[in-house]
């Protein structure tokens, strides 16, 4: 199967998911995770219309993503991997979306950032749902407490929340409990599900899916 097939395939089984979730048309948008893929390989995507990218590493994306942006229109980056505070200054240069702020360092860096460079990219705040000691992200208990210092201390837009459920579980509670969180902290977006649990996450009200394998194939 093509890349464009494989595409074509994830677009349409989102729609159908949603659909059969009582979800309106476009309600779930795709992340396509090209991550380890080179600029040759993610241009077939592009060529095919698709507009949303996620990638995990700020330098990584550096080195492919300003030639593509450049080359097509409306292109949106995401920011899907953790970063650090002194890479806080590249990711607001060229992310549209940073889906990993999970602690106070990189909630202020980002703030600074954006202030200086007049560019705001949307933010989400990761939030590590199993409580898992090698994952980033802001355990759930605090997580409503940070989305209000984000944006009372900081002026922050956090759009939403984003999670990455432990590989060896059922993700089904860890996206119930970020749409808990999200509610509680009066947050509409939901960044989550990957090419395994997609179409659960979507059951559970996932805003934005991030496929990565399902369409770019093995890394
Ligand atoms: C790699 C990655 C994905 C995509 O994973 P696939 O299993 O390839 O779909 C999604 N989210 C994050 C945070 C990732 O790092």
């Amino acid at each position: 199967m093509t890349l464009q097939a494989r595409l074509a395939e994830v677009l349409q089984t989102i729609d159908k998911v949603a659909a059969k979730s009582g979800r309106r048309q476009g309600d779930v948008q795709l992340v396509a995770v090209s991550k380890t893929f080179d600029a040759e390989q993610i241009r077939p995507a592009l060529e095919a219309g698709q507009r949303v990218f996620g990638e995990n590493r700020v330098q990584e994306s550096q080195a492919k993503w300003p030639e593509l942006k450049a080359a097509y229109d409306g292109v949106e980056l995401h920011l899907i991997g953790p970063l650090q505070s002194n890479k806080a200054e590249d990711a607001v240069a060229l992310f549209d979306v940073i889906e990993t702020v999970d602690r106070e360092k990189i909630a202020r860096a980002l703030a600074k950032e954006i202030a200086r460079q007049e560019r705001k990219p949307r933010l989400y705040v990761q939030v590590n749902t199993g409580l898992e000691p090698q994952k980033a992200g802001i355990a759930p208990d605090d997580t409503v407490a940070f989305v209000n210092f984000c944006r009372d201390e900081l002026s922050l837009d956090i759009e939403g929340l984003m999670c990455i459920p432990p590989a060896d579980e059922n993700p089904g509670p860890h996206f119930a409990l970020l749409s808990k969180l999200a509610k509680q902290a009066g947050l509409e977006k939901l960044s989550m599900g990957m090419s395994s649990d997609y179409e659960t996450a979507i059951e559970f009200g996932a805003t934005s899916v991030r496929v990565g394998s399902a369409i770019f194939g093995h890394r």
